[in-house]
């Protein structure tokens, strides 16, 4: 059979590939913990269910504008600039089932064939995927575990030039939890600006950050706003997976093509789906505020006990709900330590490689589990860990 060649080199999210060797592992009676999955394990609020069945009651179920409905756009609008410290207008924000679409077709409508894309690595596995779909030719830059995996800017400088059309940025980021700090936004927006280039900020984690931190966003710096996609959704703030509901604001002229592509791909997103995100947005956010306070106190436990294991280095994420841990010392690949850690202590978690090569060393667990199934983990992954020889120290 043959198939374009641009999705020649598509690969599968490692999660779901785990996800499914400890689901068979569990069918076959074991007690599995999963840590792989980036989905948190809360409810939604309720009154998000029930404003999505009001909606659905009330017929809202048919075709709606590709952009969305105006009472969600003007309420993405007003939330998103006042958590930015910016000012949106409706007209700037593209609706979207989950926030993939939304980082597919800005992709689509910028990059040319041959135009070079830059974005994290290790780093969310859509982020190639959709370069690759776009003809445009993927450049990763390696973050740094020093600098809290924000961007290694060495190397940025090195690869960002006149033929770099777009840079994917992800803050607080997906494997890691790492934010980037303020300087090396302004020196990414400084090359941007310089090179005329677009960014595609992926802040789907942005409420999802601890210790009370603020997370900066590159489009609010001087001169970005007219070159910055911001990405962002329902899925991880609100607990609303399934539900299929994202956004991307951008420059007015950028989301009249969005309207294009949305109409000739997903045609619209689903109008109960909207009035359960209007909800969501205009409701209480105690819901919110609380889960943010349970995923620190597990990020708290789950950092302390990784880092009692002998040969495991872990870094206290900023934001999101995943743990990066450096398990270089074991002197193995993470997809061993990994396999490894399912077979033996029954512990789903993903290899630091199901996000780039750069991911090598590093293991991945995403903290939205009980604090007890996380407790239990950590005894299992120690013990088994306890069976592997490692080096003194861990390495760099
Ligand atoms: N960006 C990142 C960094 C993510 O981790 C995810 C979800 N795993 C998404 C985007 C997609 O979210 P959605 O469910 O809204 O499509």
């Amino acid at each position: 059979m043959q198939f374009a060649d641009r999705i020649a080199n598509l690969k599968a999210e490692g999660a779901y590939q785990v996800l499914a060797r400890a689901q068979a592992l569990q069918a076959s009676g074991r007690d599995i913990i999963h840590l792989e999955l980036g989905e948190p394990d809360f409810r939604a609020a309720p009154h998000i269910g029930l404003a999505g069945v009001r909606a659905l009651v009330e017929e809202r179920t048919r075709y709606n504008p590709p952009r969305g409905v105006t009472a969600l756009r003007e309420a993405i609008a007003e939330d998103a600039g006042r958590q930015r410290g910016m000012t949106f207008t409706p007209e700037q924000v593209a609706i979207s089932p989950g926030a993939k679409p939304n980082l597919f077709l800005p992709t689509l409508a910028l990059v040319n064939p041959g135009d070079e894309v830059i974005y994290p690595d290790p780093g969310f596995p859509t982020y190639e995927a959709m370069v690759e779909v776009a003809g445009g030719v993927a450049v990763p830059v390696p973050l740094l575990e020093e600098t809290g995996f924000s961007f290694d800017l060495d190397a940025f400088d090195r690869l960002v030039s006149e033929r770099t059309k777009l840079i994917v940025l992800n803050s607080p980021g997906n494997p890691t939890g790492g934010v980037m700090p303020r300087e090396a936004l302004q020196h990414i927006a400084q090359a941007a600006q310089r090179y005329d280039c677009w960014v595609l900020s992926d802040e789907i984690y942005a409420r999802l950050a601890y210790d009370g931190r603020a997370v900066p966003s590159i489009a609010a710096l001087d001169g970005m706003a007219g070159r910055t996609v911001i990405i962002d959704g329902f899925s991880k703030t609100f607990a609303m997976t399934g539900w299929r509901l994202g956004y991307g604001i951008m420059p007015e002229a950028l989301s009249r093509k969005i309207d294009l592509l949305l109409t000739h791909s997903v045609g619209c997103t689903a109008e109960f789906t909207q009035y359960a995100g209007l909800a969501a947005l205009l409701g209480s956010q105690d819901w919110v505020d609380d889960m943010i306070a349970q995923y620190q106190r597990r990020r708290d436990a789950l950092v302390a006990g990784l880092n009692a294991i002998p040969g495991v280095r872990c870094q206290a994420p900023q934001g999101a709900f995943y743990a990066f841990p450096n398990v270089k010392a074991f002197g193995k690949p993470s997809a061993e330590i990994a396999n490894f850690l399912l077979d033996e202590a029954n512990v789903a978690l993903l290899p630091g490689t199901a996000f780039g090569q750069n991911g090598e060393g590093y293991l991945r667990l995403a903290y939205a589990n009980s604090l007890e199934n996380i407790e239990r983990a950590l005894e299992r992954i120690g013990a088994a860990l306890g069976k592997l020889e490692h080096s003194a120290a861990p390495v760099g």
